[in-house]
């Protein structure tokens, strides 16, 4: 499976390099408009962070089609384009980010104690993680499913759980999935948890587990690198909005991402094709309306 893995970065990369070729001229391959001194009032984070010339920001970097750290120095994915975009209008080039990894646990963590200025990492917007930080969006509306090994008939969707008590499903601490699964479990021993998805995928690869559950576009990503031994089975069973999670109450620097974003549609719609829309069953979302920052 690494080595598999391996090989599918090496193709990203090819790819990635391919785009490049036929981009803008500015040398880059990412779609983001990089905005020549924007001003912005003092005293708020956008003010800061341009006047800084460089941004830090949290994703994933285990997650194919979202955030995804392969050979190269830097991660590749929609979040990251996403991300990128909003550097863009802050006048941050990609070069003058600095990618933070933000396993699911972490992400309030690392925006609570400033480590991040922002996190895109496939972060659902929820009341709990409200209690403590801030969301900007949503930029892309997700939903829970499960997958399986493609010889597996015996789990065709989470009501095959509870009857199935040896079938082990995996997930991801600090995760909204790893809690939904719960009421479907037969025992608390069904669920096994790490800090990141690939470590659930190859420990379906190796049978210790037999299901990882997360967000639909995730799991796509990983079917689409297993070589035809991954599939998905049933429906989506929740919803999950990605926002952009930064500091409680900073509703100025969530109207401006909100802002951005309804701004930068064209190059939001670019993001996705180069990137989670290369997976097979993925389909191009709208730009969801955000929803009110508080
Ligand atoms: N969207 C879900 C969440 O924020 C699952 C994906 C993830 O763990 O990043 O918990």
């Amino acid at each position: 499976m690494r080595m598999k893995r391996t090989m599918a970065a090496l193709a990203g990369a090819t790819l990635a390099l391919s785009l490049a070729a036929c981009g803008d001229d500015d040398g880059g391959d990412s779609p983001a408009t990089v905005e020549e001194n924007p001003e912005f009032e003092s005293g708020t984070t956008m003010a800061e962070l341009a006047e800084a010339g460089t941004v830090t920001i949290g994703t994933k970097f285990d997650q194919p089609g979202f955030g995804l750290l392969g050979l190269g120095d830097e991660p590749e994915g929609f979040d990251v384009e996403v991300a990128k975009i909003i550097a863009g209008a802050l006048g941050i080039a990609e070069d003058d980010i600095d990618w933070e990894e933000s396993p699911s646990e972490l992400r309030e963590q690392l925006i609570e104690d400033g480590t991040v200025d922002f996190v895109v990492a496939t972060y659902t917007i929820n009341d709990e993680r409200k209690q403590r930080i801030s969301f900007a969006g949503p930029y892309y509306n997700a939903g829970q499913m499960l997958m399986v090994q493609s010889d597996n008939d015996t789990i065709t969707g989470p009501d095959d759980l509870k009857a199935n008590p040896d079938q082990k499903v995996c997930s991801v601490t600090g995760s909204t999935p790893a809690e939904n699964i719960k009421q479907y479990l037969a025992n608390a021993d069904q669920l096994v948890l790490f800090d990141v998805y690939d470590k659930c995928a190859d420990a379906m690869e190796d049978n210790q587990v037999q299901v990882v559950t997360t967000d639909n576009v995730i799991l796509a990503g990983f079917v689409s690198e297993s070589d035809g031994e991954f599939k998905l089975v049933g429906e989506q069973f929740t919803e999950e909005p990605y926002g952009i999670g930064i500091k409680k109450g900073d509703v100025e620097f969530c109207e401006f991402i909100n802002q951005t974003l309804q701004e930068n549609e064209d190059a939001y719609l670019e993001a996705w094709d180069s990137t989670a829309g290369q997976i097979e069953g993925t389909e191009r979302p709208e730009l969801p309306e955000p929803d009110p920052c508080t």
